[in-house]
């Protein structure tokens, strides 16, 4: 989960930084960030494209780092997906739809729809209320990469 934070840092649309990370047996599948297509420029560098109050140009950092793993060939099936926060209602379909098992997100549970999605398909939802959480043996355990 930490590897996420920073993985995060590298989002390049200013008006969110979010981090993902897909890991099975201990090995890092992939990662993602939001931010462009290839082929498109960086909310950084020409401003957002804004559409019903949201930016439209970028990718999810768990649409990225599915198209990671897709990319080169990598299975995410029965995988974990760390996440600096909770994934909206479309990522949430692509994490059932990828053979997404367990789902780790900082913050509050995914919107109604979201959350229906992910658990109707089995997948175990852990939630970290804290940013920072402090390094107590739970928390330990918690965000151990599995
Ligand atoms: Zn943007
Ligand atoms: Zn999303």
């Amino acid at each position: 989960m930490q590897i996420a934070r920073v993985v995060a840092t590298r989002a390049t649309c200013p008006r969110r930084h979010v981090g993902a990370v897909i890991v099975r047996d201990r090995q890092i599948l992939s990662t993602g960030y939001n931010g462009s297509p290839p082929g498109q420029p960086h909310c950084t560098d020409v401003g957002c494209l804004m559409e019903d109050g949201r930016c439209i140009r970028t990718l999810h950092a768990e649409q990225n780092a599915l198209i990671q793993a897709a990319l080169h060939g990598t299975s995410t099936e029965g995988s974990t997906l760390y996440c600096t926060c909770r994934p909206c209602h479309v990522c949430a379909r692509m994490i059932v739809g990828a053979g997404i098992q367990r789902l780790v997100f900082f913050g509050p549970i995914p919107e109604g729809w979201a959350s229906e999605v992910l658990t109707s398909a089995g997948v175990t939802l852990v939630q970290i209320n804290d940013l920072l959480p402090p390094l107590t043996a739970q928390n330990i355990e918690l965000l151990r990469v599995r």
